[in-house]
């Protein structure tokens, strides 16, 4: 596949798949801005070449037709800011509207087009919508790594109506798919899995693709109660799925016969209620009293995992440890980002995705001492979890 630094973009009308699914308040106004940020260098580097970007997204969930509060005109100002040059908006993605403001775009010039979901054709994968969309430029970037792992029109149809010289990924898409393989395919070892989060369920699929990969595995969170359950411990009121304790016994037994090492948290920080100002203590993981849950991992917890953290040469991580988002339930969160801190600045590679351990190292103010954050949450999850992604592979073609 063709690089996108090596590419110059003189002359042309370039077509930049971006995931600008950002979340909007009461006002329009955006509350969190990374993932347009995100976007910046590869739209930069096609205008300064002296190209021309028609850009195209989704926007929430509309039902399939235009809805006011999913339209991408809300983004038109604050995109012209981060780009530094004003952003001409089409109020439709196809047909004569968007046709039109393409084709009077000149070197230099950005273009953001209406709402893509406001077809149901495209999360369809429709191929004459695609056709369409096509036809706008004459080179194709995939930026929206959040979304390759839809067929969508836009992400991976798209692609076979250019040829393979005219498509290629973003620089935000190479960056991910680079640190996603590196982790997958070339891991240094030790190499260890953190995962954390509320169900199992979520996480089975990952967990099972890193028993062929991992060294350690971490597992953290609401998750790990279902893994006490299973070998038998008393979990008190904390988070069960009974229709998972015989996968996770399984999963435990798998390990073992892998020569994969899995750590459970021995001690938990438990609440008598899950909520901010709930009465806490501190208990065994698996002996939990009856009206108690698990809402943290336990100071003993944070130093085994720190300890496995900082010995491994490969971090991948997935998930909070507990509660973070309630300040009596962050500390096992906030040991975990300094263990990967520390471990990133001794010469490991640290990847952490996923919705919630991204905003975790955010709220922290750990993002800049991991080795790669990604954007993509859903998306991670599924290359982790060995899946082949739509939008990958349209481009490899
Ligand atoms: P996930 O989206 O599956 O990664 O889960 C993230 C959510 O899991 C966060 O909102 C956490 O508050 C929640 N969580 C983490 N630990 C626990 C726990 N011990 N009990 C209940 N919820 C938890």
């Amino acid at each position: 596949m063709i690089q996108f630094t090596d590419y110059n973009f003189a002359g042309h009308k370039v077509l930049v798949r971006v995931d600008y699914n950002v979340p909007l308040n009461d006002q329009f106004e955006i509350t969190d801005d990374t993932r347009m940020r995100a976007t910046v260098p590869t739209i930069s580097k096609i205008l300064e070449d002296g190209g021309s970007a028609i850009l195209m997204s989704h926007l929430g969930r509309p039902k399939g037709g235009p809805e006011d509060k999913f339209s991408l005109r809300h983004l038109v100002n604050h995109l012209g800011k981060l780009l530094g040059r004003p952003v001409f908006f089409a109020e439709d993605c196809i047909g004569e509207k968007a046709r039109l403001t393409a084709n009077k775009l000149k070197p230099g010039e950005i273009l953001l087009l209406e709402n893509l979901r406001f077809y149901k054709e495209e999360e369809k994968g429709d191929e004459g919508f695609a056709k369409k969309l096509a036809s706008l430029g004459d080179v194709y970037v995939n930026d929206a790594f959040g979304t390759a792992h839809r067929a969508h029109a836009s992400t991976a149809i798209i692609a076979k109506y250019f040829s393979p010289d005219r498509r290629m990924f973003g620089l935000l898409m190479e960056g991910e798919v680079k640190s996603a393989e590196h982790v997958l395919h070339h891991s240094q070892k030790p190499f260890v899995a953190i995962i954390g989060g509320a169900k199992v369920s979520d996480k089975i699929l990952i967990l099972e693709n890193l028993l062929d990969k991992a060294t350690d595995i971490i597992i953290g969170g609401g998750m790990a109660y279902t893994f006490m359950k299973a070998t038998g411990g008393n979990i008190g009121n904390s988070l069960c799925e009974q229709d998972r304790i015989d996968t996770a016994s399984d999963l435990l037994k798998k390990a073992a016969e892998k020569n994969v090492c899995i750590h459970l948290p021995p001690d938990s920080v438990i609440a008598d209620k899950f909520d901010a100002n709930a009465n806490d203590s501190t208990s065994p993981s698996n002996n939990i009293p009856e009206g108690w849950m698990g809402l943290d991992i336990g100071e003993n917890a944070c130093e085994q995992f720190s300890n496995v953290i900082r010995k491994s040469k490969t971090i991948l991580w997935n998930g909070p440890m507990g509660v973070f988002e309630m300040k009596k339930f962050q500390h096992g969160t906030k040991a975990v980002a300094i263990a990967v801190a520390d471990s990133t600045q001794h010469g490991a590679f640290s990847l952490v995705g996923g919705g919630d351990s991204v905003a975790a190292v955010n709220q922290f103010g750990f993002a800049d001492k991991v080795s790669y954050v990604s954007t993509g949450g859903g998306a991670m999850l599924e290359y982790f979890e060995g899946k082949e992604l739509p939008g990958i592979a349209a481009m490899k073609g």
